[in-house]
């Protein structure tokens, strides 16, 4: 085998001269904090051009270039094509928009590059604590155990496989799949997809989710799922686990928790809140009582990225039975074994509560960011954005042309531009034609969803920089987009 001389013996892949690269340094972060400080008079989204996108196409870069030169490249073709979360004015999907120390915490955990699989070192204790310390905000028992994950997705899925290996009622790890032994699981309706694709991936299959219709506020008809669990146990199908939503994905319903513990203790099923939206905002005085029942659940998924702005990725999931959590992943080869003295000394191995061997510290901006800002001032965030939903659904409800279509859960407001004279269809045409409009201007960012056939505006305002104004200003914008259209009606719809 032929070997190619090393370059330079003592080449590493540090700066060749620090104080440039200090330089360079000072250079991001005045420029990210002129980026923040004005991203209010920003558009929110702008299309790429061409060339940008054809400068993905690039091939592998061989040779080395300046970091000046790559960083010049990110400000041209990267930042000024953002998603727009970070903006005031969006709206769409269910995101969090950030936060300074949260940022400031990433980029430390990259300097710093630990390993939180485990081990003995303080990186590993600040995971520790902010597990500790959702635990108490959840009303959680110390005794549970946790684990920060990347997001919602992985969260339902940590909370389901314990589910489905504690329930199954015979050693499921060690056995794999029984036949004639069918676990069910059952959520509303409204239960969010990715529940779906974790019992899929669990190989229990599209129809272990049972899906129970919902009332009329979206939440899970309770009657009609003790009946649906009842026959299937009847048809000797092994119900395991029932999936309570606390802030669903459409109109922030939150399913009643506490007749769902009520039942779920009764009828000895696993109790998984998928609290993705909603159960962080715990935080809120006046939203808390309404997630009453949320401490009872076996396990619950807290996303940290939406409601409590975290840049993402972050996440967590809290189980009661953190002896069912270790064993469905606990896995200990030679080359893992802990030690009693040293790096790999105590008992902290977060990889034997989740899938991953090699996790970030993503604690870390979550530690900073709570200790900055208190728990309080991000229970006030919370509270401001479901007091922005009501105030945004009173304009709606003032305007003769803007028709509510759903009741406002959380802080999720779903509506319509209606001026009265239109069928369905051109109501779903010209409302889908308003929103992206909005989007294509970069004025503001709702998202949107279809509820009985109706398409809806749907705004969902896990936003700390929204602003009163913005919600009237989105309103004269949409009429404005409408009028215009209305015209134009007979051409949109062909
Ligand atoms: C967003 C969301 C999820 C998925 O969470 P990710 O963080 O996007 O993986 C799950 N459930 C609900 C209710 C959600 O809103």
């Amino acid at each position: 085998m032929k070997t190619t001389p090393t370059p330079t013996t003592n080449q590493t892949l540090d700066p060749t001269n620090w104080d440039e690269a200090r330089q360079l340094m000072h250079q991001m972060i005045d420029d990210a904090v002129d980026y923040l400080s004005t991203i209010r008079e920003k558009p929110i989204w702008q299309p790429m051009p061409e060339e940008v996108q054809a400068s993905f196409e690039e091939p592998v870069p061989r040779e080395a270039s300046s970091a000046q030169e790559v960083y010049s490249e990110f400000q041209e073709k990267v930042l000024p094509y953002p998603m727009g979360n970070v903006h005031p004015k969006f709206w769409a999907w269910y995101m969090g928009s950030g936060t300074l120390s949260g940022a400031l915490g990433d980029f430390w955990a990259s300097i710093m590059n630990p390993n939180l699989g485990g081990g003995n070192h303080a990186a590993n204790k600040v995971e520790a604590q902010v597990v500790k310390l959702l635990k108490e905000i959840m009303q959680f028992p110390t005794s549970a155990s946790g684990l920060l994950v990347s997001g919602g997705s992985m969260a339902n899925l940590v909370g389901l496989t314990v589910a489905r290996n504690v329930k199954a009622g015979y050693n499921l790890r060690q056995e794999g799949f029984q036949p004639n032994h069918k676990m069910i699981v059952y959520a509303s309706t409204e239960v969010h997809s990715c529940n779906q694709k974790a019992l899929e991936l669990l190989g229990m299959g599209t129809s272990s989710l049972v899906k129970i219709p919902v009332n009329s506020d979206y939440t899970i008809n309770i009657n009609a799922l003790q009946q649906r669990i009842k026959a299937d146990r009847d048809s000797g199908f092994h119900p395991i686990c029932v999936i309570g939503t606390s802030g669903t994905v459409n109109t922030g319903a939150i399913d009643d928790l506490n007749t769902l513990a009520d039942f779920c203790e009764a009828e000895n099923l696993w109790f998984h809140v998928d609290g993705a939206i909603g159960a962080i905002a715990m935080l809120s005085d006046i939203v808390r009582p309404h997630l009453s029942g949320i401490e009872r659940a076996d396990s619950v998924a807290i996303d940290l990225h939406k409601w409590l702005h975290m840049p993402f990725e972050a996440a967590c999931v809290l189980v009661k039975d953190g002896k069912g959590h270790k064993n469905t992943f606990s896995l200990i080869p030679e080359y893992l074994a802990k030690n009693t003295r040293g790096i790999a000394a105590g008992d902290l191995w977060f990889s034997e509560y989740g899938l991953q061997l090699s996790r970030r510290f993503r604690a870390l901006k979550i530690w900073m960011s709570l200790k900055e800002h208190g728990t309080e001032r991000f229970g006030d965030m919370i509270t401001k954005n479901v007091n922005q939903a009501h105030y945004l659904a009173e304009l709606v409800n003032e305007s003769a042309d803007m028709e509510q279509l759903a009741p406002i859960g959380l802080d999720i407001l779903c509506f319509r531009y209606n001026p009265g004279d239109l069928s369905l269809e051109e109501l779903n045409t010209i409302n889908k034609e308003i929103k992206t409009q909005l989007e294509e201007s970069g004025k503001s960012a709702p998202g949107y969803t279809t509820l009985d056939g109706r398409y809806c505006i749907r705004v969902a305002i896990a936003n700390h920089r929204s602003r009163k104004e913005d919600f009237e200003e989105l309103l004269n914008d949409i009429r404005q987009i409408g009028v215009t259209l209305r015209g134009a009606i007979p051409v949109l719809s062909q």
